[in-house]
């Protein structure tokens, strides 16, 4: 029986993704059906930098995001998933002047104008393909609504609240140390230094102390900057230099004379316990150097080179002056002695150049007033963490936060709308560029050269991209967004400036939930890096094995919040699931012929069918409970359980001789449900696995015009029973022991065999009774017998032992008992020569001595199987000899 069903033997995800992903968009599905009253889901996508390309960390953050929107999607709700991309101010402007510089150009040579041009002609070559990208992955966001954080309407929400943050005092221009970075040329926020442990040294200096044969010595890993220095500190109940304090020092080289002061912030521990201080070039030197207004002299440029005021050192870099400072330095006897010094650098992160703490003009914005109401909002519970742990994480940074310094001197950005008045020195804050100046009406404006820090502008997007500051339809429906998703390493760069940007602006929350994911490790539990080459492109797994297969191996096994290893065993055991959900609905659609729709009434029911109704409706249940938790490791380890072994291996095998049977009803029930339970199976799968499931569904009898709009399925508390699932529980015990037995005894699978089941559990015999047929079938047995009063154990028997019954397999006639016990004393022989050989080398104490760690554990792993091996045939053959 069977026929012939147009679904291809083998599923070719290749032959069916595109396809789909084409159709769907056509369709406009990904739109919010806003004619619709409904309750509304939204999710703003973090925006990708534009320069990007596709990493296993958005694939992640795209598979969760796309699953929660499909699932709300099917539930009914109003649902949008907004995408768009990043300007990534530093990265696309280095990305382009590398480009130029290939061309033998810089930037100067085109021009402010003419360098900004060349970006956007960048941006529309290069700037797509991350969203391809993200369309592979099968993403269904609007693209009708997808945004740039340099479009018209993001760039003039930034505008709006920059002049509004101005307006209120909360921005400000101030002389301010900041990590600058020399090569990038521009400061950097403390959050993109890398600190790194080096080598270095430490450089033990003696200052001598004005009028008088005295002198301090203080430690300094930075000789260098001696130059700029204006003060020397000690600890204030350092006994070392009470006297000292209140007295100045000779500054060696310069001559400079600088007051020696007390200052609580000085490490005894560190060096003498007496430091210099430079506070143009240190940030706890600048917070010092204010708290006792001590002068700043820069000494170092924005270049990295020594400026005027290092005198005869002016032009050099900052290692070359270095090198002639303490040469020069123990010339004149000034240096102690130097020793070796472990410590930590910043680094670039874009770029990887040390940093050079710098003194400059900079715009702030104030954190304190800001930071308050964002902190009440998750305190209050208004916006919560999932996992719960980053609330903490969260709210102590909060109240340990620094005011922002958000200018960048680079030329790709949101330019700082705020122009000096080349006649009056008015400063004019604007929203459009001013055409005269407010109090001498001079038309000579400037405007500053400085652009934001990108992550002002993405600050704003959850309520930027909604159309923000109009009211528009999009934010009064979708904001706040339900939840953002997104990873755990950038909250502070982000998360935390969208809550306080929109509590600011929206006088709202931005997200209900922040849904944080760990990183994806490799195999070993390392981060994935160029450096060290480990990385995996998603796109080459797509190529290979599907989005589908990709998705749903990303999600198995992810916890809230936490890190998760990539391994290639988890991608092709997801795609032999998705070959065996592929073979399981071929299998289905072949033995649908005749199948229509009917009422089944409740006696129609086997025992199997209740169960697997049961099964299906609990795992509606759980898997919706666990979306409901943005637990989506869990859903999918639910559905893999279920699909695989419940359905595919457990009511499908269950299911085949009733559809082979001649009872036209009960092969109606069984076509029935095996319908049913594959459509909400599929149901249940599309959020993780979009593409398989709209094929398979796209060829099931009554499916609609899609699955990704079909609903999604709600429990029947009708069908959930308890104690049906534990009936059937019981049957697949037995069973599984009768099969146990078969593989151990190699009984080959055409043989069927007589089984006794002794059982004083009077409802157990008579379940066992009504329902024979499955343990024939799926024993391969011939001839069951149940005993409720067995005295004697079956001659020739093997047992198996469930918790309401032992199963004996009758061997007798089964087996050649005589041949089976020559082989089994065969494998038992050479069981025992692998456990001597085993053993042999580890009683050698040459090999123990010399083999490496890993090899001496592989020898004593093959011992331990030998021996259990050994064990195992020993007790077959007693039974055999009995
Ligand atoms: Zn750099
Ligand atoms: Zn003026």
């Amino acid at each position: 029986m069977g026929k012939t069903v147009d679904l291809p033997s083998v599923y070719d995800p290749g032959q069916v993704e595109g396809k789909w992903y084409e159709y769907w968009r056509a369709k406009n599905y990904f739109a919010p059906d806003q004619d619709r009253d409904a309750e509304p889901f939204s999710i703003v996508m973090p925006p990708p930098n534009v320069t990007g390309s596709l990493h296993l960390g958005h694939a992640l953050d795209v598979t969760i995001q796309d699953a929660l929107v499909r699932w709300r999607r099917m539930q009914g709700f109003k649902t949008l998933w907004l995408p768009g991309t990043d300007h990534a101010g530093i990265a696309t402007q280095a990305r382009v002047e590398e480009a130029l510089a290939a061309e033998g150009l810089s930037k100067y040579d085109l021009g402010r104008e003419g360098f900004l041009d060349r970006i956007w002609e960048w941006k529309r070559l290069y700037g797509n393909r991350i969203t391809s990208q993200l369309s592979l992955m099968g993403s269904s966001c609007d693209w009708n609504r997808e945004r740039f954080t340099m479009d018209e309407g993001c760039s003039r929400a930034v505008r709006e609240v920059f002049v509004n943050l101005y307006e209120k005092g909360l921005i400000y221009q101030g002389d301010y140390i900041i990590n600058w970075c020399p090569r990038c040329h521009t400061a950097i926020s403390d959050i993109e230094v890398e600190h790194e442990e080096s080598d270095g040294k430490l450089w033990y200096l003696r200052y001598p102390v004005k009028d008088s044969d005295q002198f301090v010595i203080v430690a300094t890993t930075r000789p260098e900057t001696m130059l700029g220095d204006t003060g020397v500190a000690v600890h204030p109940q350092d006994e070392r230099y009470r006297h000292l304090v209140g007295k100045e020092a000779v500054l060696p080289l310069v001559d400079r004379v600088i007051p020696i002061f007390a200052d609580e912030y000085v490490d005894r521990e560190f060096g003498t316990g007496a430091v210099k201080v430079t506070p143009a070039h240190d940030p706890n030197d600048f917070d010092m150097g204010w708290r006792h207004g001590l002068e700043q002299i820069v000494v170092i440029d924005n270049h990295g080179i020594m400026n005027d005021n290092a005198g005869s050192y002016l032009g050099l870099t900052r290692e070359e002056c270095r090198r002639r400072i303490v040469e020069d330095l123990e010339k004149q006897g000034y240096l102690i002695k130097v020793e070796e010094h472990r410590h930590a650098v910043g680094h670039c992160q874009r770029c990887q150049t040390i940093i050079e703490p710098l003194v400059s003009k900079q715009w702030f914005v104030k954190m304190k007033p800001l930071a308050e109401p964002a902190i009440k909002a998750v305190m209050d519970g208004d916006i919560r963490f999932v996992p719960e742990r980053f609330t903490r994480i969260y709210i102590n940074w909060m109240e340990n936060i620094r005011d922002w310094c958000i200018s960048r001197q680079l030329w790709w950005g949101h330019r700082i709308p705020v122009w000096y008045c080349q006649e009056c020195g008015e400063v004019i804050c604007s929203k459009t560029e001013p055409e005269s100046c407010p109090s001498c009406q001079s038309s000579q404006l400037n405007q500053d050269e400085d652009v934001l820090d990108t992550w002002f502008s993405s600050a704003l997007w959850p309520f930027s991209t909604l159309g923000w500051p109009d009211e528009t339809r999009d934010l009064k429906e979708f904001y706040p967004t339900t939840v953002l998703v997104t990873g755990r390493d950038i909250i502070f760069f982000w998360v935390a400036r969208m809550i306080f940007s929109g509590l600011e602006h929206t006088g709202n929350i931005p997200f209900h939930h922040v849904n944080i994911h760990g990183l994806i490790l490799d195999s070993q539990g390392r981060k994935m890096s160029k450096s060290l080459g480990n990385g995996i492109d998603p796109i080459e797994v797509i190529e290979k094995y599907g989005a589908d297969t990709l998705r749903f191996s990303l999600i198995t096994g992810v916890t809230p919040g936490n890190d998760v290893r990539f391994h290639w065993d988890k991608v092709e055991n997801t795609r032999n699931f998705a070959n065996k959900i592929w073979n399981a609905a071929r299998f289905v659609l072949m033995n649908l012929d005749g199948f229509t729709p009917v009422e089944i009434k409740d006696a129609e029911y086997q025992l199997a069918d209740r169960w697997i109704l049961s099964r299906l409706n609990r795992t509606i249940n759980e898997v919706t409970v666990a979306l409901e938790r943005y637990d989506l490791g869990e859903a999918a380890r639910l559905l893999y359980d279920f699909i695989w072994d419940e359905f595919c291996d457990w009511y499908i095998e269950l299911a085949k001789p009733r559809l082979n049977s001649s009872k036209k009803r009960d092969r109606m029930v069984v076509q029935n449900l095996l319908h049913q339970v594959l459509m909400d199976m599929l149901r249940l799968l599309h959020p993780f696995m979009p593409f398989i499931t709209e094929e398979i569904y796209q060829h099931l009898p009554g499916h609609g015009e899609t699955i990704m709009i079909d609903a999604w399925p709600v429990e029947n508390q009708a069908f959930v029973s308890r104690e049906d699932e534990e009936k059937m529980e019981q049957l697949m015990q037995v069973i599984r022991g009768i099969r146990n037995i078969r593989a151990e005894f190699q009984i080959p699978p055409g043989t069927r065999i007589p089984v006794v089941i002794a059982t004083r559990d009077e409802g157990f015999a008579h379940l066992l009774g009504g329902n024979q047929a499955y343990i024939q079938e799926m024993g391969r047995v011939k001839r069951l017998t149940v005993e409720t009063s067995l005295d004697q154990k079956p001659a020739q028997a093997v047992s198996a032992v469930t918790a309401l019954a032992e199963i004996y397999v009758l061997l007798e006639g089964v087996l050649d008992v005589d041949k089976e016990v020559a082989r089994l004393e065969k494998d038992l022989k050479n069981a025992q020569a692998e456990l001597d050989k085993a053993l042999g080398k580890l009683g050698n104490q040459q090999f123990l001595a010399r083999a490496p760690r890993e090899v001496i554990s592989k020898e004593e792993a093959k011992a331990e199987e030998a021996r259990q091996k050994k064990e195992g045939i020993q007790q077959r053959l007693q039974i055999l000899k009995s």
